[in-house]
């Protein structure tokens, strides 16, 4: 392809958007406790984008100047026939696409791996808040840490390159932090630490785990020698090289540092709401559009969207409600 697109996204402060999370299902295996509540109540298939939805938003991002289209939910491999939308969406790797990825709870990895490596996906983000079988069902209610270990070691055998996202949770799993970075490092993983996110109505009180992430940076240079990186990648993630490892190490920190000037992105539910803003109700709904068949009206309602993308979230951990009433299930994270 020569030159750029000929209708970039350029949202209302100058930000041209490159990077699309799109959620394929609201639906998961798991549980886990900061993200859904516990009787989950799921949306009637009918609400949901087809796959055949999915790939012609996905070659419209792509026509519209998206170089990387990170596929999530839910849970993407619980997606049924997901395979075909990776199918079609990887045509265009190298086609306007620089990158087509997932964010995976591992569960179906050992399953789809060679798919995925075959398809031109080369890394994955895989959750994984604990390497203690019980703790690991305890924050994911149903988890089978074997399961997701053999897809981790079935990704790592089919190439792929990996990342690791733990969620950082006080009295949980904070104690096995440094650790976790030292098992990647042995295996070669990338790891990138989250703090969570007042998003949704997950049952119980959230503050009770929230754990800010500077403390724990400190803990981690006593036995780390983190060399800061310059890379960005438009995100909320700051990245630190762990010397001697080749690994990098990242701090997804929304409460404690803002990164929404550099934002590139902007997020698509399975149900085709798109929202400008991960902690804004912002949003165009394309589903109904799609289904009347008209991308020029589907390319409208985006441009609408970018002249209103909020300029920075307004997360507040101690807030009594959350910040917006939405699921991370619903946009992917
Ligand atoms: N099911 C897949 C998974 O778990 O990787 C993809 C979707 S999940 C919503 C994407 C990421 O969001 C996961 O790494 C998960 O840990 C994270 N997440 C979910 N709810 C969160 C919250 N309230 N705060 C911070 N991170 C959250
Ligand atoms: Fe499912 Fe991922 Fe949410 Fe856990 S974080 S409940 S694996 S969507």
């Amino acid at each position: 392809m020569s030159g750029g697109p000929d209708n970039p996204m350029i949202d209302g402060f100058g930000r041209r958007i490159s990077y699309v999370r799109l959620s394929v299902t609201d639906r998961c295996d798991l549980r886990c406790r900061y993200c859904m509540a516990e009787q989950m109540v799921f949306l009637p298939k009918p609400d949901i984008l087809t796959l055949e939805e999915l790939a012609i938003l996905g070659e419209l991002f792509i026509a519209r100047g998206v170089t990387r289209i990170r596929l999530t939910g839910g849970e993407p491999l619980v997606r049924r026939g997901i395979e075909t939308l990776i199918a079609r969406l990887s045509e265009r790797i190298d086609d306007g696409l620089d990158e087509l990825t997932l964010t995976t709870n591992g569960t179906q990895l050992a399953r789809f791996a060679p798919l995925l490596a075959q398809a031109g996906v080369r890394r994955v983000n895989v959750s994984l808040d604990s390497r203690d079988p019980e703790r690991f069902r305890h924050i994911t209610r149903r988890g089978d840490l074997a399961q997701v270990l053999g897809g981790i070691g079935a990704a790592k055998a089919a190439g792929l390159r990996i990342k690791i996202n733990m969620v950082a949770l006080k009295g949980l799993n904070e104690d096995e932090i440094a650790d976790m970075l030292a098992w990647c490092a042995g295996e070669g993983h990338d790891l990138t630490l989250i703090e969570t996110m007042p998003l949704g109505d997950v049952e119980g009180d959230r503050t009770d785990h929230y754990l800010p992430l500077d403390g724990v940076k400190r803990a981690l240079d006593q036995r780390f020698a983190l060399i800061p990186s310059l890379m960005r990648t438009g995100g909320p993630a700051r990245y630190w090289d762990v010397a001697g490892a080749g690994i990098r190490l990242g701090l997804i920190t929304p409460l404690t540092n803002n990164f929404c000037a550099g934002c590139n992105r902007i997020r698509v539910a399975a149900t085709g709401t798109v929202y400008g803003c991960l902690g804004h109700d912002q949003k165009v709904e394309l589903r109904d559009l799609l289904r009347a068949g008209g991308t020029a009206a589907v390319s409208e309602a985006l441009d609408r969207l970018l002249s209103g993308k909020p300029e920075r979230h307004r997360f507040d951990i101690a807030a009594a409600s959350p910040a917006t009433a939405r699921h991370m299930s619903v946009t992917g994270g």
